[in-house]
């Protein structure tokens, strides 16, 4: 008498049915949330994409009245060429991305949620090619497609709260994001592991884009120099993007990996770009 469906008219065996049920479509719904994660599989977010996107759409309209940035059109027009062609090689390329220029001196970049990415014009001065200056593009545009931020949004304040935010019922909160991505210069304090995730997906994206990831290496060799040099500079940065010897390392084995002879550290646009924004 152990065919199914005698076992469901045992009342025990009807929980656990019910359990099961409850268990089958929780896990549908997780897997829902993961297929909306970009490449960031295995993490959980449950923050849609449209959400994200909207949220974007309110901070950079508020950033702009708070940061200084720049409007000359030549100099957006040439970040946003790179920048596009970078995310044309990620699996975010369909959505609106957007690349801000801020006046600042310190050498500094940051991705907000939404596909909004601002580099300071401390950093043009500091990356002395086009490929070091795509290193830490591609490094927050990987930020980005991973879903970092909204991640560390979740587990700061809580799925409840950054439902909240995303309703706009809970202004006390986004003008607290407000004030830390404009005090701070980033949204959050990444993890290690979201720092070498970045760094992985960004010397991929680079070399698909035709920038040689190698910059991205030689970069951050000229942030830890700058750290003892000049630390009043890189502050930012190292505030929020852990960096250690151990990633330098990493991303130049990865970048050895890689067929390198064709692809581009320098091109005459860059150039122009210093110019123009240039102390
Ligand atoms: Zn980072």
């Amino acid at each position: 008498m152990s065919t199914p469906t005698h076992r469901f008219h045992d009342p025990s065996h009807r929980a656990l049915a019910a359990v099961l049920a409850a268990v089958l479509a929780l896990s549908a719904l997780l897997a829902a949330a993961c297929a909306s994660s970009g490449v960031n599989q295995g993490d959980f977010n449950l923050v849609s994409l449209e959400e994200e996107w909207q949220l974007g759409q309110k901070l950079e309209r508020d950033l702009a009245k708070q940061l200084r940035l720049v409007n000359d059109r030549a100099a957006l027009s040439y970040v946003n060429r790179v920048g596009q062609r970078i995310v044309s090689q990620t699996e975010m390329r369909n959505l609106p991305w957007e690349f801000h220029i801020v006046a600042d001196n310190e050498v500094n970049a940051f991705n907000i949620p939404g596909g909004h990415v601002y580099v300071n014009t401390g950093l043009i001065n500091a990356a002395d090619n086009v490929a070091e200056f795509t290193g830490v593009l591609a490094h927050e545009i990987s930020h980005g497609v991973s879903r970092h931020g909204t991640e560390q949004l979740t587990r700061s304040y809580g799925l409840s709260i950054v439902a909240s935010l995303l309703l706009g019922e809970n202004p006390a909160v986004y003008q607290q994001i407000l004030a830390q991505i404009v005090g701070t210069g980033a949204l959050a304090r990444f993890s290690r592991e979201a720092e070498r995730e970045a760094d992985h997906l960004g010397v991929n994206y680079m070399a698909r884009a035709g920038y040689d990831p190698m910059g991205m290496a030689s970069m951050f060799e000229e942030l830890l120099r700058r750290r003892g040099s000049q630390p009043g500079a890189v502050g930012q940065f190292f505030a929020t993007h852990p960096l250690t010897e151990d990633r330098i390392r990493d991303v130049r084995a990865q970048a050895e990996g890689i067929d390198r002879s064709r692809l581009a550290s320098r091109d005459s646009g860059y150039q122009s770009l210093r110019q123009r924004v240039g102390p």
